[in-house]
């Protein structure tokens, strides 16, 4: 849904409340969309997530799906609408179709617009009718390739085939999917327009993206970074790329390919920062909420909730967490060997 937002030239200082209760942050941007990390544990290895030997938190410092539940509750309390379950990957935590349901509920009740997830889809054939079910409408769907090689290299395992059943399997319950690709200068680049072909064929609508400095990997980060101005002129000179005014208050931008006639986004952080209308805030499994994706700077609420605070102490917390949700990233990869932008990896943050 389009959102008009109209920006104070200067921060503002004053308490992050609208007079209908909704936060606002020093930008005068209203954060209706909550993105929680399930879980930091994934059967996949993406080379642009994870290292090989990925050490998992403890489970004692992960919230349980309770905690979770309650931290989503307060932030519906003060006008989030939309919220994402993702990870890690969040089909892989134990008992999490409790929580889904509950939202489920939540969103038939009208108290939330709507619940969905990005998954990897590998146990997407499973859950597919269970998701459905829950009242989940759409998803978010990472794959980048077709080729269950390249697949390999790049997940480290071998479950193409599992992810293409999940795809079919969701589509035959009525899911809408949209696909996340993540552009790689050397494992993906030359695939990218099949990619499209193959998603606009089904009707699903595929988003681009520009890999981001999370987290050390195996590999440099100068290795795997397509910048998606290049992807963009490539596919210029192969199709009619029409801009669709669609603003999601997320960071991806969108054009229609006349000839397949499905919806192709941009999610660009490193050669165009869209943060101007950002509304979203993130919530790790542990309880940190990242004000943005971009910077370290994050609010302990596993610490606020186990030393017994009530409703109350936690909407005071939630409310001075967002007076310091900062104007945007400052992501770059310039040179090799950099250290990353942050230190934690996507699959703590939530992607
Ligand atoms: N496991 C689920 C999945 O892969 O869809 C959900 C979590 S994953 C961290 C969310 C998204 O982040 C995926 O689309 C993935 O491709 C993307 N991602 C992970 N690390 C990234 C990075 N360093 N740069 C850009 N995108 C990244
Ligand atoms: Fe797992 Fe998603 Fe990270 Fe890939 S991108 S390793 S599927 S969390």
């Amino acid at each position: 849904m389009s959102e008009v937002i109209e920006k104070p030239p200067v921060a503002l200082k004053s308490a992050p409340l609208a007079a209908d209760g909704a936060l606002v942050d020093p930008f005068g941007r209203r954060i209706s969309y909550l993105r929680v990390s399930v879980t930091d544990r994934c059967d996949l290895r993406c080379v642009y997530c994870m290292p090989e030997r990925m050490e998992f938190l403890p489970r004692k410092e992960v919230l349980s799906l309770e905690e979770l539940e309650r931290l989503i509750r307060a932030f519906m309390r003060h006008g989030v609408r939309k919220v994402r379950l993702t990870g890690g990957e969040p089909l892989v935590r134990k008992g999490v179709f409790t929580l889904i349901d509950n939202l489920g509920d939540a969103a038939r009740r009208g108290d939330l617009d709507e619940v969905t997830l990005t998954t990897n889809g590998t146990l997407l054939a499973e859950n597919a009718a269970r998701l459905s079910d829950a009242g989940v409408k759409r998803i978010n769907l990472s794959l980048d390739t077709l080729d269950p090689d390249r697949f390999q290299r790049i997940t480290r395992r071998r479950k193409l085939d599992d992810v293409l059943k999940g795809i079919d399997a969701a589509q035959k319950e009525g899911l809408a999917i949209k696909l996340n690709t993540v552009a790689m200068k050397q494992e993906n680049a030359s695939e990218i327009p099949t990619m499209i072909e193959w998603a606009h064929g089904r009707g699903i609508d595929l988003t681009l993206i520009e890999i981001m400095p999370l987290g050390e990997v195996d590999q440099d980060r100068m290795d795997q970074y397509l910048p998606l101005t290049q992807v963009r002129e490539d596919l210029d000179r192969r199709w009619t790329l029409s801009p669709i005014g669609l603003r999601t208050g997320g960071p991806a931008r969108y054009v229609r390919v006349e000839e397949t006639g499905g919806k192709l986004g941009f999610i660009s952080p490193l050669t165009n920062n869209f943060c101007d209308d950002c509304n979203r805030v993130r919530l790790t499994c542990t309880g940190q909420l990242y004000m943005c994706l971009g910077q370290d700077d994050n609010a302990d609420f596993r610490s606020v909730m186990r030393s017994g605070a009530d409703d109350a102490a936690l909407d005071r917390a939630i409310a001075a967490a967002i007076t310091r949700k900062p104007k945007g990233h400052d992501f770059a990869i310039r040179e090799r060997g950099a250290a990353p932008a942050v230190s934690r990896r996507m699959s703590a943050t939530g992607g």
